[in-house]
Order: C-alpha cells, then structure tokens, then sequence
C-alpha cells in the first residue's frame, strides 16, 4: 500500500530549515501571530476540547495524550495557607538532550515565535500565570535567539500585560540549564527551576496537582507546545487526519546515522520506515542490504533489526508492537560496518555518566551494566555474563524513581534480543575458540 506523503501546504513547521528569517515580522508572514485574541476567545475549555480532539501526543518522548494533561489543571486556584490564589505554570521541555534527538533546537533556531505563540494559547488554556522555557545549557546560539524572540513578543505587545489584545496577561521567561541529561525529566526540571539540584522527584503527585514551587504545573515539551496554534487554526479534525488510530498528526522526525542525507523532516505519523528514510534521506549508505539495525526514537529505546523496521510505521503503536517505541522521533540508522556492541556500550555509558545518583539500582545498575558491556565489546565476558547482564536489566528496569533507568536497561536488552549470536561470536573468538563456523567445522 503506497504512503501519502505529507505536502507541503500542510506542514506546520515551514521555516524548519530556516531559509527565511525567524524574526517576528517575517513569522507573522508565515501566518503565526495572527489573530491570536480569536484563538484566545474560543475560550480554556474548548481548547483543551480542541487538543484533545486533535489526538496530539507528547512530542518530547513518552506520548501522553496532551489536551488530557492540561485538562489535570485545577479550573479554580488553590489557596496557600493564608487564603491567597496560587499562581498556576506552564514550563516547556526545551533541554533537549536525548543522544539523537534536535528537532526543538531547528524549532527555536528557526521558528521560535511558533513556540512563544503556543506558550500563550496553551498556558491560557490551562489557567497558567507565565511559562518558563528551559533550555539545555549547550543550545547557547538558540537560548540567544529565543530570548530575542520573547523580546519582540514583549515589545509588540503580544506577551504581558493584555497580551496579544486579548485580555489575559501572560509572561514567558527562559531559563538556562547546565547540561545535565537528568534536567529533562519534568520533576528534575522544576527543582533545577527552583534553584536545586536537578534530582526527579516520586510521581505522584504529578505536577498538575504539586509541580513549580508548589503550584499546578504542567511540563509540555517544545513541539508539543509549537503546533497549537495552527492546530486550533485548522481545526482538530485537521490534524486527525493524518497517521492513524492513536497515532495522529505530523511529526519532526531526526534521522542521523548511515542514510545519505541526515535530516530533520516534518512528515505524517505512521509513515512507513522505508519511504521515511527513501523519500527524505537518499536510501541507506550502501543500499538497503546493507542496514544491520535502526534505533527508532532516541537512545532511550531498544534498536530494532534490519529485517523487522522495513515496513513498520513510524508511530507509538507500531513502534512499541516491536519491542521499541517512537520516542523524540530521532531515527539512528546503522549501517553493516557498525559495531552494534560498541554502540550499545557506549549508549550504557551515557546513563551511567548521566545518573543523579539519588535512587540505588540506577546508581549502580547504570555502572555495572557499561562495565559489563564493556567486557561485552572487548570479548572479555563469559557467554554466561549474557543472561546475567539481561537480569540485572530487569532489576533496574521499573525499579527506579524516573525513567533514565528504564532507559539504560532497553538499549541493552533490545541488543541481547537481537544480536545476541554476536555478542557469543565475539566473546568465543577472545578466548580462541574461533568463531561459530570454525567451531561447526571442526566439530
Ligand atoms: P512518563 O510516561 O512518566 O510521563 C509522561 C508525561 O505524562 C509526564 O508529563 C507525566 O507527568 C504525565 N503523566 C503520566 N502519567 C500520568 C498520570 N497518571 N497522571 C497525570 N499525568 C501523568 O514519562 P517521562 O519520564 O516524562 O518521559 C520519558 C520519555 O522521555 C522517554 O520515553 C524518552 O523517550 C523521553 N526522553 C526525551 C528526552 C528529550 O531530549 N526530549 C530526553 C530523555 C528522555
Ligand atoms: Fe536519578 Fe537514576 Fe533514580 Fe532517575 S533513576 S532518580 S536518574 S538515580
């Protein structure tokens, strides 16, 4: 069955390669900006209504259903203890650091006011006072540009006081992080926010009903928060229409790797990987008998085979129906002359370097597991090792505060699933044993 590819009458992200200017004048050239008051006056809940019609899902990872998120905040606000409102927050997932992941850096290099826009449509929509845009430390040029941005939204009386004409004041700052990994996770951000130590907090409660200095919150990532306005603009049903059951709209898909042109593209969920990567990169380096194995979503998911990714859509259900996910999106393509142990390892030591420290099987499962691998990469392991190593991923995986656990234990268990003749080849060919054919031949 052949793909309709995404035209590009319908692409939200229409500076993404930014061959045009990002400045205001130029963005409301493009159509952001315009009328937001009209936007503002549909009203919160018909907003939400709308979002939750469109079947927008979390761009920055795990997917939960956005206009769902925002309907968690509280329609009244809730006192603190000497009878005052509590302000409710907004703060946007910008400290994008997911090993493939770059789809929110070219929004805010090129097309920033789409975001600042959607902070004001969505924080509006869910009663929020400001919203916070953090923004990893080493976007140092984009945290430039999104500032300038939010100055010239300031400056043409699109935020603040009466912002955009519409009656509801609203503030957005940006806020720099430090380049720690962890920060990204949404209870990590906030302490980092409120001046902490960027460490995840339990869940629950969930930021909705504890998040920013106490106060509701709800934590959106950068693309989530961009393709509001054009989504309340066209219409839920619009954005419906594309990809499939559960798995709507367009995308910002990162593919890097061994493809011949690496890019970052705006297509239609559900797209199948072939046409994904034959359509937008130029085939695979050395054609399609050469691929070994694709990581689909960022490296917090586990890589899935040549053999398995051909067909399969490019969207949370089809992901996960093999063993993996979407995640951000960022397609890492491996091509025959990859060592896929190597890879693995080094992903593992990502985790460990990356671990707050703050829960045990993280702390030291992340260490033990890139040692591990290590021994894995050089030969130097048992073939035992193998199913110890995968039980030790399952002790940390879903025994941990936040998610990072999770993600160190997938890479590794995705690579035991798959390749695990390999990993026996190579830890046989250490110890001299030869590789499997010589064994067979000489048995
Ligand atoms: P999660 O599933 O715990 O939560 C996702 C969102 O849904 C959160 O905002 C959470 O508050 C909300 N939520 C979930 N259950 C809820 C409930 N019962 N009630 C109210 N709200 C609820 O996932 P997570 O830890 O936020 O994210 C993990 C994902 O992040 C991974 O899958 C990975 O792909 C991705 N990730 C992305 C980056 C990046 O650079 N963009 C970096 C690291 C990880
Ligand atoms: Fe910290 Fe790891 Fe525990 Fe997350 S899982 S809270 S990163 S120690």
């Amino acid at each position: 069955m052949s793909f309709d590819f995404l035209q590009d009458k319908d692409r939200i992200f229409t500076n993404v390669y930014g061959f045009q200017n990002w400045g205001l004048k130029a963005a409301q050239a493009r159509g952001d900006w315009d009328k937001t008051k009209d936007l503002i006056a549909l009203g919160n809940d018909k907003i939400i209504d709308e979002i939750k019609a469109s079947g927008l899902r979390g761009r920055g990872g795990a997917g939960f259903p956005t206009g769902l998120k925002w309907s968690f905040m509280p329609k009244e606000a809730p006192k603190d203890a000497k009878g005052n409102p509590r302000p409710s927050f907004l703060v946007i997932n910008a400290d994008e650091s997911e090993p493939g992941s770059c789809k929110d850096r070219e929004i805010i290099r090129h097309d920033p006011h789409k975001l600042i826009e959607g902070a004001l449509v969505a924080g509006f929509a869910m009663r929020a006072r400001a919203a916070y845009i953090y923004i990893r430390g080493e976007y140092i040029r984009e945290a430039e540009t999104l500032q300038a941005a939010v100055e010239e939204a300031y400056a043409a009386g699109l935020l603040g006081k009466n912002a955009a004409k519409s009656g509801y004041d609203f503030d957005v700052f940006v806020h720099r992080g430090a380049g720690a990994y962890i920060c990204g996770e949404e209870t990590a951000m906030i302490e980092s926010l409120e001046g902490k130590k960027g460490q995840p907090r339990l869940k629950p409660p969930f930021p909705a009903g504890a998040g920013l200095y106490g106060c509701p919150t709800t934590v959106n990532n950068v693309e989530s928060i961009a393709v509001v306005p054009t989504i309340l603009r066209r219409g839920a049903s619009w954005f419906n229409g594309f990809g499939r059951e559960n798995n709507h709209g367009t995308k910002l898909f990162q593919i890097s790797g061994h493809v011949d042109k690496p890019c970052v593209v705006e297509e239609a969920m559900s797209i199948p990987f072939k046409d994904l990567i034959e359509k937008h990169c130029g085939g695979i380096t050395g054609g399609w008998d050469n691929l070994l194995a694709v990581i689909p979503g960022g490296s917090s998911v586990p890589l899935i085979p040549a053999e398995q990714i051909m067909d399969a859509p490019m969207d949370f259900d089809g992901l996960k129906d093999l063993g993996s996910g979407l995640g951000t999106a960022a397609v890492i393509v491996m091509d025959k002359s990859t060592d896929i142990i190597q890879a693995i390892s080094r992903i593992s030591y990502f985790y460990k370097h990356e671990s707050c420290g703050q829960c045990t099987p993280c702390r030291e499962g992340t260490g033990w597991m890139w040692r591990v691998m290590e021994k894995m990469r050089t030969g130097d392991a048992d073939i035992g090792d193998i199913d110890t190593l995968f039980e030790v991923t399952k002790q940390v995986e879903g025994h941990t505060i936040c998610a990072l656990g999770d993600a160190a234990a997938w890479p590794i268990q995705g690579l035991i699933r798959h390749f695990r003749p390999e990993m026996e080849r190579r830890i046989r060919e250490r110890q001299g044993g030869g590789s499997d054919a010589m064994m067979e031949a000489a048995e």
